[in-house]
């Protein structure tokens, strides 16, 4: 980094330092690159916030990762002596639904698959002729007709709906397969059936060391994921990053001048050839006020799910035995919450000894409402709900803890291929521009590694 005229030059600006932005800052920093993030909080991480508290270690956004690509894998593999990966243990693969008010557990195997009461007999015959079915032809079918088609409406209410509310706080009327679920819509499309898709794909690829390491491990670190975000952040070095970076602009000259005003009240300038955003759909017209308006709301008319996330510490537990995942509750079920991870059955060290620690969800994008409740009002509904559906006797725990995300989730709807669109245009009439984020390219963790990566790869 260079100062000239109170300018300051440097070869890229990163807006947003959340997990997108810091695997950026990550890979650049590695490239040698000259670079500045720009945050506009007073702490790295974005939606990734952990917490320790009265001996319970929870987290305020997400809970778990999946091991979902080869970025997943380097990455981790490269930070192994700054923060200590922890993959969940034999409780990960019991998960359970809701069905009628009684928890069953996912099937997780065959003959699970034949046994479970969570799917009609109909449907389960039914599903004997997936393979058969003709692929879908609608780009925009939504995901609730994508599975009606494909398995049945019974799939749909105990599978997909929970699936879904579990991964986006999403509903299926909405999220459009092509976009939300790509690899899914891929299998009808490519090989005209999930099942035989799935068998197919995985005798045709022949594999790298990488992508053999490449699972659905569930991830999460020692002391939490914040444990992840401070070992890029250390080794991005922290002097790249301005924090409480407020009312920051991007104006374009021969390349790109971007301003903001710093914790102090001065205004600063930084030159860079290359902008890079990983801030949400929300925030672009405000940074970016030389791009035309009609295409940047063709981006931030993007659907957000808000979701209330609750993390419940108890000394003691004495509920029902947690040895799952954790309950998700299908929207069919009519309940005020979402549902319930049990963390302390998941990673060590996340409750006292004897006691548990749960996360629970509410609100989504059905339920968006429920944001604007008061803390008594969820503790409320939290203490109805899980005393019927954890078996609690009492409800009193150790720790309570509300954290209210009003733009948790964004939905990729139909309209998402207009977006994407939109941006590759955008980035091709502003040369060193790119628009990043989970405004794009998936919304889980995993992919917001692989893009972190690919948004600075783009630059070298
Ligand atoms: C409640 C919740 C639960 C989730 N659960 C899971 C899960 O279990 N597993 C999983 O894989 N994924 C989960 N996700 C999704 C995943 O956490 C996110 O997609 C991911 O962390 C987003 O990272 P990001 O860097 O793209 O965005 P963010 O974390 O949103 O970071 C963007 C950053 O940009 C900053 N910013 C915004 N505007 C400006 C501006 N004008 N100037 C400067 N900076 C700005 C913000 O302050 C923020 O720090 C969850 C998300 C939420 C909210």
């Amino acid at each position: 980094m260079t100062t000239n005229n109170s300018i300051i030059k440097t070869d890229v600006v990163v807006l947003g330092a959340g997990l997108t932005g810091l695997t950026t800052a990550y890979y650049l920093h590695k490239n040698n690159k000259s670079f500045i993030v720009l945050e506009k909080q007073n702490h790295v991480g974005g939606v990734i916030q952990s917490h320790q508290d009265k001996g319970f270690t929870h987290e305020n956004g997400p809970n778990t990762g999946v091991i979902g690509n080869t970025t997943v894998v380097e990455l981790f593999e490269e930070l192994s002596g700054k923060c200590n990966l922890q993959i969940g243990g034999k409780n990960v693969s019991k998960r359970y639904i809701l069905k009628h008010g009684q928890w069953k557990h996912l099937p997780m195997g065959p003959v699970d698959a034949v046994t479970t009461p969570l799917f009609t007999l109909k449907d389960k015959f039914r599903i004997l002729g997936e393979p058969f079915r003709k692929p879908g032809t609608d780009p925009h079918e939504t995901l609730t007709g994508f599975v009606k088609r494909r398995m049945g409406q019974s799939y749909l209410n105990y599978a997909i709906d929970p699936f879904i509310i579990g991964v986006y706080a999403g509903d299926p009327n909405y999220l459009v397969p092509k976009y939300a679920l790509p690899k899914l819509y891929n299998l009808e499309q490519k090989y005209g059936s999930l099942i035989g898709g799935s068998v197919k794909k995985g005798f045709a690829e022949k594999k790298t060391e990488a992508e053999k390491k490449v699972s659905r491990k569930t991830f999460s670190f020692e002391g939490g994921l914040s444990s992840l975000i401070n070992a890029l952040y250390e080794s991005a070095e922290k002097e790249n990053f301005v924090t409480g970076a407020k009312d920051v602009v991007v104006a374009k000259n021969e390349e790109y001048l971007v301003s903001y005003t710093d914790k102090n009240g001065d205004k600063i300038n930084i030159q860079a050839a290359n902008v890079i955003s990983t801030v949400g759909a929300y925030a672009l017209s405000g940074l970016f006020p030389f791009i035309d308006k009609t295409a940047i709301s063709k981006i931030d008319n993007l659907l957000y799910g808000k979701v209330i996330e609750v993390s419940l510490g108890f000394n003691h537990w004495d509920g029902v035995t947690l040895d799952g995942f954790g309950g998700l509750i299908p929207s069919i079920e009519k309940r005020d919450i979402l549902g319930v991870l049990y963390m302390s059955a998941l990673f060590p060290g996340r409750a006292p000894e004897g006691g548990a620690l749960l996360s629970v969800f509410m609100g989504g994008v059905r339920h968006q409402e429920l944001v604007d409740k008061t803390d008594e009002e969820i503790k409320k509904i939290i203490e109805r709900e899980l005393k019927d559906l954890m078996q609690l006797q009492k409800f009193n725990p150790d720790l309570i803890y509300i954290n209210r995300h009003q733009k948790a989730i964004p939905q990729y709807g139909a309209e998402s291929g207009e977006r994407f669109s939109t941006i590759e245009m955008l980035e091709k009439q502003y040369p060193g521009l790119q628009i990043g984020g989970n405004l794009r390219g998936g919304i889980g963790m995993a992919d917001r590694i692989k893009q972190g990566k690919e948004l600075a790869e783009r630059i070298l």
